[in-house]
């Protein structure tokens, strides 16, 4: 801060906080093709809001954080969505239907990879409409396995 020739309160705060990637989520949140509960969940996936194992653990809920998909990683918000066998498998699967890889390590540079995309607006709103229920279903899938297993 001492090399600023020009005092700017919100420069401060920019080095302060150092500088962070744009997240263009809005979009896809807000995406008129979305399903509204997919928006809901993605918008919890994108702030690491959903309840997870490894979130329930911390909390004191539960003792295993192992991914109940594949049970070999501890289940985070990443492994479960873009690591985890399951969701690969099921996120190839779409990518081969829609005939584009839209699936990158996290939701944000899966985001990237639809709007960065050669596409019109009109496919990638759908695209993104599809990363969304692609999302949404994932939790449903783990959701099912949980219930299962805590019966
Ligand atoms: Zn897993």
């Amino acid at each position: 801060m001492a090399n600023m020739q020009k005092f700017s309160i919100q420069e401060c705060y920019r080095k302060l906080i150092g500088e962070s990637e744009k997240v263009n989520w809005r979009n896809f949140v807000w995406n008129r093709l979305t399903l509204p509960e997919h928006r809901f969940i993605c918008w919890l996936v994108m702030k690491e809001r959903l309840n997870i194992a490894l979130r329930l653990r911390r909390m004191g809920i539960i003792a295993d954080p192992l991914c109940r998909l594949c049970g070999l990683l501890d289940e985070t918000h990443i492994h479960l969505f873009f690591n985890c066998p399951f969701s690969l498998a099921m996120s190839q699967s779409i990518s081969n239907w829609m005939q584009f890889d839209m699936f990158g390590v996290s939701i944000e540079s899966s985001i990237r990879k639809i709007i960065t995309s050669r596409r019109s607006r009109f496919q990638k709103q759908v695209l993104l409409a599809v990363l969304g229920a692609t999302i949404y279903f994932i939790w449903l899938a783990r959701n099912d396995v949980w219930n299962c297993k805590v019966c």
